[in-house]
């Protein structure tokens, strides 16, 4: 309906433009498949932005399995509503959080949603939640390429960059080329690859071992031309500070892992502003 200032769908894109303007940078975090550690970087991720004095939100879009709750120690949790907004939990150096783990009841009820459904959840993550002024907003979607992933792209392609998380194992699976083809189709810029998981950090000694071949990451990246952003080794510490609900980077901000998550996050910042550059400069 017109109400005389634009139509109801006008007055809703300018409120979601308006939110989104006051984010400097969005980072989507895909991967092919589940399981390749996509929530754990996103976390981590997060987490290192946070810790360089970066205002930073994290934002689960994952509707059937969301994972920020657990990982962040937050089960349970509840987000507060102001003025009709979701209010995010804020935790640690004030990493604001939303996930829909926040809003439904229980673990052990399955959200059963079409595609509609899902995409109006998810604009209501971006144009109805107090994120305030944000230097990062970090989007953690569920593995693939379908609803979840899709709407997120429509909503941001054009104020966001992927990054996508792969294995040393899945590296050459046709999963991580349909994640790429995915992001040109959408024109969501890709800041670039992790490959996670790749080698092994000996729990005794901590030496870094190469127990499946590792490098496929480079390889992909070259091959589809996009930035490698870097390896995460498969490190015992990493699933037992995330089955603890305490992440990584906030109990071992100092390793040579947690360097390893820093480097990445320096890369997509630089990533992020020439976007910004060439966006502005058009
Ligand atoms: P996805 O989001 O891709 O489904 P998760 O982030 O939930 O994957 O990770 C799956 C499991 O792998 C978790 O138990 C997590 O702690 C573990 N994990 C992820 N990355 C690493 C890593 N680099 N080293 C060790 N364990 C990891």
């Amino acid at each position: 309906m017109d109400c005389g200032h634009g139509t109801e769908e006008q007055l809703d894109d300018k409120a979601l433009e308006e939110k989104l303007e006051r984010i400097k940078h969005i980072f989507v975090v895909l991967s092919g498949k589940g399981g390749v550690g996509k929530s754990t970087v996103a976390v981590n991720l997060a987490l290192s932005l946070s810790l360089r004095g970066l205002r930073t939100g994290i934002v689960d879009v994952d509707i059937h399995g969301p994972s920020l709750p657990k990982m962040l120690g937050l089960s349970g949790q509840r987000v507060g509503i102001k003025n009709e907004e979701i209010v995010p939990i804020e935790i640690y150096n004030q990493l604001k959080v939303v996930s829909m783990g926040f809003l439904v009841d229980g673990t052990e009820t399955p959200v059963i949603w079409r595609g509609p459904m899902k995409a109006k959840v998810i604009r209501e993550f971006f144009q109805h939640v107090v994120w305030g002024d944000l230097d990062c907003l970090v989007v953690d979607c569920p593995p693939g390429t379908g609803d979840e992933p899709l709407s997120v792209a429509q909503l941001l392609a054009k104020k966001s960059s992927a990054i996508i998380v792969t294995t040393p194992q899945q590296v050459a699976t046709v999963d991580v080329e349909k994640c790429i083809v995915f992001c040109r189709q959408l024109s969501l810029p890709i800041a670039g690859i992790v490959e996670n998981m790749s080698g092994f950090v000996c729990p005794h000694c901590g030496e870094e071992v190469d127990i499946f071949s590792s490098g496929g990451g480079e390889k992909l990246s070259e091959r589809f031309r996009v930035p490698f952003l870097g390896k995460i080794p498969l490190d015992p510490d990493i699933v037992k500070s995330g089955d603890e609900g305490q992440p990584y980077m906030h109990l071992y901000a100092n390793t040579k892992t947690a360097q390893k998550f820093d480097d990445i996050v320096e890369q997509i910042v630089i990533f992020g502003n020439n976007q910004k550059a060439q966006v502005s400069g058009m």
